[in-house]
């Protein structure tokens, strides 16, 4: 790709495993004088990072209270703001963004600090639902101004442009063809293909088998990115997008009663929820139904009403993550711990010795069954395409920096959802960094070697109810 031109300044804000990840792609894809970059962020971590590169480096957390006085002077007509922290609402940042007339990116659509497990708040208010309600509800007061992509990461972000991908594949594969892919505006027409070729259910379906050097301590919390955002997600609600096939809300399921219906969410925490699903390398395994923007933004894109308004077709998505192995311990032990998370955190950077991240969508019901789509990346692989990113980071920086691409080269476009971005401009950007990107189908169900050494209440019927899907 040549560099693409971009005249502002740049403000990232947060510098960890993501952050540190993205400056080398920015500096080697964007045409932009280092001088014009400037890091803020709460702590020292990443500041040799930053000298390494020659870029102004501030130590300085943002909160409610600072946010102006740390941004404003930073930030002018035409600036680019790359929201890579924890802890600092986004939807705040998108506000101050539209009035400052200033492009904006962020993986996650983030609260401020505790937002993700405070007390005070319903399950349905911490949820990621409500986040995104708030994200998207910017959209009329946006409309013209400054693009604002919210949540383009991996997942949520790259996994939307993946779904588009495998849906075409399907279609090709299964003799209906699409002849030319639909603009992303075109939502009605994408959601037609998925309801034409009787696609029930998607999985966010992910493995990670990086392994570090030295194993787990008791007392650690080790995960292959932000300890901080995994645990605060997975103590969420876990949350799905709530397809029409479905016969029975699960038993401990709820509708949130306001927005735009297209999920549910179960009274527990997504880092205690486990759903059955299958990737090409790992066969079938048991991930953890972590909430994610996706589940739900998927399921809202890929809604058809009738005329009446009644939902017609919709499908269930949901995220199915096996992290890394030492990052499964570490659940298990916050969970035994009621959830208060560990005395010592580690990201696991440097010391990995091997495994890769298979991160991909897993389409269901359609004519062929199951049907996989995504990106294999190995550590090594990793290690020798970007410095300082680890398998699971390039996924997700690779993503960022086709984001931010777009926005530079789709300035006007407002609050702009993964889905509502071409998926073929991003796939050309984000496929040099991806490692081995497949599709594979499969014969896989839930219902496979089920009931067998004790009886299980099955439908089966409809091997893609969520009933079968969930380990009970
Ligand atoms: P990290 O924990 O490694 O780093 C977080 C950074 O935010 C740190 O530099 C920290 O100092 C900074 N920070 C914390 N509080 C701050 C504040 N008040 N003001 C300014 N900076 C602050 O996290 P990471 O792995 O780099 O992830 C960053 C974000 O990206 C998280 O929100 C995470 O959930 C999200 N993420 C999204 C995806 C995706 O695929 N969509 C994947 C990974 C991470």
């Amino acid at each position: 790709m040549n560099p693409v031109a971009f005249g502002g300044r740049l403000v990232m804000l947060g510098f960890g495993s993501i952050g540190q990840g993205v400056l080398p792609l920015l500096l080697r894809h964007l045409d932009i004088p280092r001088e014009r970059i400037t890091i803020v962020t709460a702590e020292p971590r990443g500041r040799e990072v930053a000298a390494e590169y020659g870029i102004a480096f501030v130590e300085q957390a943002v909160t409610r209270d600072n946010m102006r006085d740390v941004l404003v002077p930073r930030l002018g007509r035409g600036d680019f703001l790359l929201n890579l922290s924890v802890d600092v609402a986004s939807v705040a940042l998108m506000r101050l963004c539209q009035e400052l007339d200033v492009l904006y990116l962020d993986t996650v659509v983030e609260p401020w600090a505790g937002g993700y497990t405070d007390p005070a708040l319903t399950p349905s208010q911490r949820s990621n639902y409500a986040m995104r309600e708030e994200a998207v509800a910017l959209r009329d007061m946006a409309r013209g101004g400054p693009t604002s992509v919210t949540a383009h990461g991996a997942n949520p972000g790259l996994v939307s442009h993946f779904v588009k991908q495998a849906l075409l594949d399907i279609a090709r594969d299964t003799g209906a063809p699409v002849a030319a892919p639909p603009p992303a505006s075109d939502r009605g027409a994408w959601a037609a293909i998925a309801e034409g070729l009787g696609i029930k259910a998607i999985h966010i379906a992910e493995r990670d088998t990086q392994v570090a050097a030295h194993p787990k301590r008791p007392g650690e919390f080790v995960n292959t990115w932000s300890v901080d955002g995994f645990v605060g997600e997975g103590c969420q609600p876990a949350e799905l997008g709530w397809g029409t096939h479905e016969k029975a809300l699960p038993p401990d399921g709820h509708r949130h009663g306001f927005g735009c219906d297209a999920a549910i969410y179960l009274m527990r925490p997504g880092a205690s929820t486990r759903v059955r699903t299958w990737t090409p390398l790992a066969g079938p395994f048991h991930g953890f139904l972590i909430t994610h923007n996706e589940s739900i933004s998927l399921a809202d894109y890929y809604t058809l009403r009738d005329a009446g308004g009644a939902v017609r077709y919709r499908p269930t998505v949901h995220y199915a993550y096996h992290p890394c192995d030492d990052a499964v311990l570490s659940i298990h032990e916050l969970a035994g711990r009621n959830w208060e998370l560990q005395p010592e955190k580690r990201l696991m950077t440097d010391e990995i010795v091997s495994g890769m991240d298979e991160l991909g969508v897993l389409l269901l019901g359609h004519a062929k069954g199951a049907y996989w789509y995504g990106s294999r990346l190995t550590i090594d692989q990793a290690r020798r395409l970007v410095p300082h990113n680890n398998a699971t980071s390039l996924q997700v920086t690779a993503a960022v920096l086709a984001g931010v691409v777009w926005a530079i080269e789709n300035p006007r476009r407002g609050v702009v959802e993964s889905d509502e971005i071409d998926h073929a401009r991003i796939l050309e950007i984000c496929r040099p960094y991806l490692g081995e990107v497949v599709g594979v189908y499969s014969g896989w169900t839930p219902l496979q070697g089920r009931g067998v050494l004790f009886p299980e209440e099955l439908d089966r019927d409809d091997p893609w109810q969520f009933r079968n899907i969930r380990v009970a």
